[in-house]
């Protein structure tokens, strides 16, 4: 029997795994991204020599027995080079898994509960989690899907792609604008009524040599941002650390808004205004130019334990949704929702 063709619109997390899922069942699989590199939201960038993580930090879940350690096992990511993290620093936080005043306790009370068992980083940042997962998979790079019909799926360079199965990791309500075949209003009306959680606005920070001590640890201040120092150290002094806050839109002042954010993270370390030889930022904006997801949204759709999730299946029986914004966001809820999208096709 011919292998099942599966077209996969999007090499994020979720496209990615849903990928190694289902070519390991035998399907023929290919990605296409839009982008140059894979990884969506984990992705990195080099700066003057510096590599700085986009949207990985650090994940829980992989001491033994914890979910993301057997789906990791599987998938033969367990190897990698993780090393553990010491808990993180929390300063007037009212409490230190809800940590960030955005509005998505809830579900951050789920991602979060692994977190208080260890915390983990990997050598090489998300490039190294999204090279392993990307190596013996067809990623078609710089394909941007603009509309998808009859299990058939278009992109911007004129090229097309027919799959038995199409699997899209970007935005439901997104995916769902370039579907030209006939969807139900109902169902395209309740996407819509689901909103998204906010950006990220991010400074980058190249330290000067010698001057802040790297810390092994993330520091979380006033429920309104988070430091998190890079991986790489010398004489035990930091290269880099990166400052992340949750917005709802992109300042206007963008220069500003980093310039208050680092006075703010001043008060944990005193010395980083003078220490900092050149800084890059990135908001909600440049999320949405990389990732298309909706006012560039970092987790996407908003859950919570009262509301129903989105389900992998929709209207077309073979059109499934997948990635951060039908489960849990984070390495750990949208490797959980690749896995309940290959478990929804394999049920077919
Ligand atoms: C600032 C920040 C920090 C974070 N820190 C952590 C952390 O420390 N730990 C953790 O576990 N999680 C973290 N996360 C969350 C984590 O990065 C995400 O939940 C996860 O990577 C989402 O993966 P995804 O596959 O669902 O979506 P995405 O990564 O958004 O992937 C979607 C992919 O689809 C592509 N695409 C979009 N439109 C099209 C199109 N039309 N045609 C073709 N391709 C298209 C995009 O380019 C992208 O590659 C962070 C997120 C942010 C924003």
């Amino acid at each position: 029997m011919a292998a099942r063709q599966v077209i996969i619109i999007g090499a994020g997390l979720g496209g990615l795994v849903c990928g190694r899922i289902l070519s390991r069942q035998g399907c023929d699989v290919t990605l296409l991204e839009q982008g140059t590199q894979a990884g969506g939201a984990l992705q990195t960038f080099v700066r003057d020599g510096i590599r700085f993580d986009t949207g990985f930090h650090s994940v829980g879940g992989l001491e033994p027995g914890e979910p993301l350690d057997l789906i990791f096992r599987q998938l033969d990511l367990r190897d990698l080079p993780w090393f553990p993290m010491e808990p993180d620093e929390c300063i007037g936080c009212n409490e230190p898994f809800l940590r960030l005043s955005t509005g998505w306790e809830e579900e951050r009370k789920h991602v979060l509960k692994p977190y208080q068992h260890g915390i983990w980083r990997l050598k090489g940042g998300g490039k190294t989690l999204v090279d392993a997962l990307a190596k013996d998979q067809r990623v078609l790079l710089r394909k941007k899907v603009t509309a998808i019909e009859d299990r058939s799926v278009f992109c911007a360079d004129g090229s097309s792609y027919r799959g038995d199965i199409v699997i899209s990791d970007i935005h439901p309500a997104v995916t769902m604008r370039l579907v030209r075949d006939h969807i139900r209003p109902s169902y395209l009306q309740r996407l819509d009524v689901l909103s998204n959680g906010p950006g990220a606005f991010t400074v980058y920070a190249k330290l000067k040599p010698g001057t802040i001590r790297h810390l092994r640890h993330s520091i979380f201040v006033d429920n309104d941002f988070m430091i998190h120092f890079g991986d790489e150290a010398i004489n035990g002094y930091a290269l880099s650390l990166d400052i992340v806050t949750f917005v709802a839109g992109t300042p206007a002042e963008r220069k500003a808004f980093a310039e208050e954010l680092i006075r703010k993270a001043a008060r944990r370390l005193p010395e980083l205004p003078e220490a900092i030889e050149k800084y890059w930022t990135s908001t909600p904006q440049t999320w949405e130019r990389y990732t298309g997801t909706p006012g560039g949204s970092a987790y996407g759709i908003r859950k919570n334990s009262r509301a129903d999730f989105l389900a992998p299946q929709t209207p077309l029986p073979w059109l499934y949704l997948t990635g951060q914004n039908l489960g849990l966001h984070g390495i750990l809820g949208t490797s959980v929702s690749a896995l309940n999208t290959c478990n929804s096709i394999s049920l077919l």
